[in-house]
């Protein structure tokens, strides 16, 4: 029977639990189940497509094109499971599902209500996720009010499929006092009473901390939650997040869990992990690279960009130090921030604000040889700087930015394709945008084919405009060449690079989707190898 391990979040928000989920994760697949995961999210949003990444973190993207929580991303890089649609659930897209049902007639005759119509569909979707084992992140701290579907949902399903089959974990956050110089446990017990005030005992209390807790602090906490101590861990803080599956399994995780599931003692293999820890600990060289963005002090906006930079990083033995450059500074203090930095990445992103300070970043780069990697919107910017600097055309540009420009070399296909053209977009933009996994072909005769070692590449994408094929001639000439494409759409353009710069490459499809700290992605890997060897 599949099990089902939910976990929950106390005192703080931002504890982690993501983090702890997909390392669980990581632990059970080590052992050589098939897990999986579903993230449940309270907030009303059918999906974070819209919702802004510098307050909810970055906008994760999955093969089948959905927008969903970052914290998919984390159980990608941790496990070997692809995520899909099935794997968030929002309380807008529970509404939604009910009511869509309400008025087909679903509920004919009822009063259609939180419990148990919306708590039903809650569970339904928690059972339609396939594998051995299913870990279900509840989103938000236990005390939300927004969250109480989900928490009403899951203690139903402990009533229905048994103990045995359900697994509860309560992340918490145990502060340490500097003044006092202790650690207090009283936020903690506070937490799990509030959970078994709605019908939930906790089976297992995961403690972040920032020093591991003593037996009498176990002791105490286990007192007052009602949850042996042995099932009281401590998670410190560490200095990589990768550490976390064998901080968890150091302490047993594997057992506690398994025990409680009647499932036979499996050796668990995280060699892999220590692998890359190993090689986090020791690096032999030091690189800095500049993402320029707009208001970059959220960092978790680019989260698994951020990840798949240090993943590069590691497996070429570097320390990484990642500086967010804010697009809206004078050219002089571009120029002041991109002497510190060995190479520098434009991100993507929505919207205009920003964008002149990163087209001159761009121009920057290019004039000074800067190694430089834009993605998506980055591309798109590349492609502007050139046709404005190199082939002046002055106010080339994008329409998402000025509708009226006289050339509009980003654009979305109604502003350039032909009625033929638009039938095949359409397909590919589903209306608006391109969304999810898609196959690429590369020129044999390019960087990027040497990158990939390959002709036929899959990536992820998410945008609405692309380059206007209008302009690939004049772009050409200058030097700024398409070499990937859609391959049933030669005049969708997936890749440019820079004929005579060191390393000038630019994707309209977000590489950063697809990096794991085990298996770097070879765009970063290379551009990370390039900087080592000009150190
Ligand atoms: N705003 C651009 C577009 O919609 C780029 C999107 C992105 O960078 N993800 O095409």
């Amino acid at each position: 029977m599949k099990k089902f391990i939910f976990v929950t979040g106390g005192v703080v928000s931002s504890l982690g639990k993501g983090i702890a989920s997909a390392s669980i994760g990581s632990i059970i697949e080590g052992s050589g189940l098939d897990v999986n995961f579903i993230k449940l999210d309270p907030y009303l949003n059918m999906d974070p497509g819209t919702m802004n990444p510098f307050e909810h973190g970055e906008v994760y993207v999955t093969d089948d094109g959905n927008e969903t929580d970052l914290d998919l991303g984390h159980y990608e890089r941790y496990v070997n499971v692809r995520m899909s649609k099935k794997n968030n659930m929002t309380s807008g897209k529970i509404f939604n599902n009910v009511l869509k049902k309400e008025r087909k007639g679903g509920y004919l005759g009822q009063t259609v209500q939180i419990i148990p119509h919306l708590t039903d569909e809650i569970q339904a979707s928690v059972q339609a996720v396939e594998g051995d084992v299913v870990i279900v992140e509840i989103g938000g701290t236990v005390g939300d009010i927004e969250s109480l579907p989900f928490l009403e949902a899951i203690r139903q399903m402990r009533l229905k499929l048994g103990v045995d089959n359900t697994f509860f974990i309560h992340l918490t956050l145990v502060p340490y006092i500097a003044s006092s110089q202790e650690i207090k446990t009283k936020p903690t017990q506070h937490s799990v009473k509030e959970l078994r005030s709605i019908g939930i005992q906790p089976d297992m209390i995961i403690c972040r901390c920032t020093h591991a807790l003593s037996e009498s602090q176990k002791d105490k906490i286990a007192l007052f939650t009602n949850v042996s101590k042995q099932h009281i861990l401590s998670l410190k803080d560490v200095n990589c997040v990768y550490k976390v599956p064998n901080l968890l399994l150091d302490q047993s995780i594997n057992q506690l869990i398994f025990n409680h599931f009647n499932i036979s003692e499996k050796v668990i293999d995280l060699s892999s992990w220590q692998e890359y820890i190993d090689r986090f600990e020791s690096p032999k060289h030091n690189l800095k690279i500049g993402i320029v963005g707009k208001y970059s002090s959220y960092v978790d906006a680019y989260k698994s960009l951020a990840e798949a930079l240090q993943h590069a990083s590691v497996q070429n033995e570097t320390k990484l130090d990642i500086i967010y450059i804010d697009s809206e500074q004078s050219e002089a203090d571009l120029k002041t921030s991109f002497k510190t930095v060995n190479g520098l990445i434009i991100p993507g992103g929505f919207g205009e604000r920003g964008i002149e300070g990163k087209i001159q970043a761009i121009r920057i780069a290019r004039e000074n040889n800067i190694p430089i990697l834009g993605i998506c919107l980055g591309m798109q910017l590349m492609v502007i700087e050139f046709l404005r600097n190199v082939s002046l055309l002055k106010d080339a540009n994008s329409t998402e930015f000025n509708k009226k420009t006289n050339h509009p070399v980003i654009a979305t296909i109604d502003e350039w394709a032909s009625a033929d053209q638009k039938v095949q977009f359409e397909k590919v933009f589903d209306g608006k945008m391109q969304l999810g996994l898609a196959e690429i072909s590369l020129e044999q005769d390019s960087k990027v084919y040497d990158i990939y070692e390959s002709n036929t590449i899959h990536e992820r994408h998410r945008h609405r405009y692309g380059f206007n094929p209008n302009y690939f001639d004049i772009i050409e000439e200058g030097g700024l060449k398409p070499v990937g494409y859609n391959p049933n759409l030669k005049s969708l353009v997936e890749v440019v690079e820079h004929t005579s710069h060191p390393w000038f490459i630019g994707c309209q499809f977000h590489p950063e989707f697809l990096s794991t700290p085990r298996q770097p992605h070879p765009l970063f890997n290379n551009l990370i190898k390039h900087l080592i060897k000009h150190l």
